[in-house]
């Protein structure tokens, strides 16, 4: 019912022509293939020599952040109109390197993700616990205010225009995946939230993908259980063959 989606966030990597080149790989090892939304998120300044090597595939472009203003005094920000200019479908809202090396809140990526939709991009809202969060007790409470509060004053269609990517934030580029039970026990209670702040139907149709260390050893294991409908990948997304991989994950029979 829910297409699979796999990310690559390539963070602050890849020169346009190693973006390019990463690209074409890409194209070569995916053909036609429709079983899953592949997503890049380039730098900005990649953004448009990747969206115009990909267009007409099925590799979709992701820009890794955005301004919630359309216009004005805001320098070195980027509105997601720009974005959607130069061929973006969607922008990473939120992810745990912006919220802590960016100090930014949960009410600014509220707004960033209210600007995506209205500027008819998809948001993909990062949500996460640290290790103390976790060691504490306090990690689902945690994860549920930080989803009420980036998703405050949406309805139920604005959500037919965002994915919600659980990143515990100790996973991330550290090696450490969480295990496909701790993963599912996550996106499970990330659903209900969904249904007690929306309905039932909008949390079912709602995309939750997992995000922290995947890698072509474990992509199969998380993409086997029922509420994770996908990856956002750091490091693997990078290397042409480990991406190909997690895209072509195999699922039992
Ligand atoms: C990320 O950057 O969102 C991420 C999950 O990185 P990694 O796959 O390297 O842990």
């Amino acid at each position: 019912m829910r297409k699979p989606i796999i990310a690559g966030n390539w963070k602050l990597h890849n020169t346009i022509p190693e973006a390019l080149d990463l690209v074409e790989a890409l194209k070569k090892g995916l053909a036609n293939q429709t079983r899953v939304d592949v997503i890049v998120a380039p730098v900005f300044t990649a953004l448009a020599a990747v969206a115009d090597a990909t267009s007409g595939t099925g590799i979709a472009v992701a820009a890794q952040n955005c301004y919630p203003e359309a216009s004005g005094a805001f320098t070195g920000e980027v509105s997601p109109a720009l974005l959607r200019g130069v061929g973006c479908k969607y922008v990473i809202i939120g992810h745990s390197e912006r919220r802590q090396l960016f100090h930014e809140s949960d009410e600014f990526i509220n707004k960033k993700i209210k600007a995506v939709i209205a500027g008819g991009l998809a948001a993909i809202l990062c949500v996460g616990e640290t290790l103390e969060q976790r060691d504490s007790g306090a990690m689902m409470e945690i994860l549920h205010d930080q989803v009420r509060k980036g998703l405050a004053g949406l309805t139920a269609v604005d959500m037919q225009q965002v994915v919600i990517a659980y990143e515990p934030v100790w996973a991330i580029g550290t090696g450490k995946t969480a295990s496909a039970d701790q993963a599912e026990e996550v996106h499970s209670f990330l659903r209900g939230t969904l249904a007690g702040i929306f309905d039932k139907s909008t949390s079912e149709q709602t995309r939750i993908i997992y995000g922290g260390s995947v890698k072509p050893d474990n992509i199969d294991g998380l993409m086997e259980r029922a509420d994770i409908d996908g990856a956002l990948v750091g490091g693997a997304s990078m290397k042409a063959a480990d991406f190909l991989r997690l895209i072509h994950f195999q699922q039992p029979e």
